[in-house]
């Protein structure tokens, strides 16, 4: 576990991004964030060993089984960026806009004692051996996926993949726009914060 890559990338003098955070609670978080940069992703976030393990999905995430989301694992985050919403400014790393797309709790699908630990122990070994396969409470994301390692398209590159259960569905789940926490859409977060600016000026 190590913040050095995303301390590297970042000033914190002049991104709002938070710099660490520790978990409290005894179940695992999960976080998905919409993320307009140079290109439009989504930055699907699972906490392990008290940071986020995080992948770049550029289509988002989906419920349908047959969908195969690549999934491009970048640095781990700090913590606190579970509720990071708002403005990078221009000249950063990831200038752009943020809204926190779902959020929720997640644990591996490997039968275990419940304990945050052992769920973190059977996590970090399936990340290691490229196939992650856990259950989501999200408000969007429900059920059973899969976080594939793929070959050929870099080291980095992953497959997020739904499973089939009661959860699965058709109906694109991007379709679902707001922000879970302030309820609004990027183009509303991103054009509140312009307005704040021309009103300096
Ligand atoms: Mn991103």
């Amino acid at each position: 576990m190590s913040l050095a890559k995303y301390k590297q990338k970042r000033s914190f003098t002049k991104s709002p991004e938070p710099k660490g955070g520790a978990p409290s609670s005894n179940a695992l978080l999960f976080v998905v964030q919409k993320h307009d940069a140079r290109s439009l992703h989504y930055d699907f976030r699972l906490e392990m060993e008290g940071v986020l393990k995080s992948w770049a999905v550029p289509k988002g995430p989906s419920l349908n089984p047959a969908d195969k989301r690549l999934a491009m694992m970048v640095e781990d985050h700090p913590f606190d960026y579970k509720d990071f919403e708002g403005i990078i400014p221009e000249g950063n790393y990831g200038a752009g806009t943020v809204i926190v797309w779902d959020t929720g709790t997640y644990e591996p699908l490997e039968p275990n004692n419940g304990t945050k630990k052992a769920q973190n122990d059977i996590l970090l070994k399936e990340l290691e051996a490229g196939s992650l396969k856990f259950m989501m409470h999200g408000k969007k994301l429900k059920g059973e996926f899969a976080l594939v390692r793929t070959k050929g398209m870099g080291e980095n590159s992953w497959l997020l993949i739904k499973h089939r259960d009661k959860y699965a569905s058709e109906i694109p789940v991007i379709e679902k726009d707001k922000s879970v926490l302030s309820r609004k859409t990027l183009e509303q977060v991103a054009a509140s914060a312009s307005k704040k600016k021309s009103s300096r000026t």
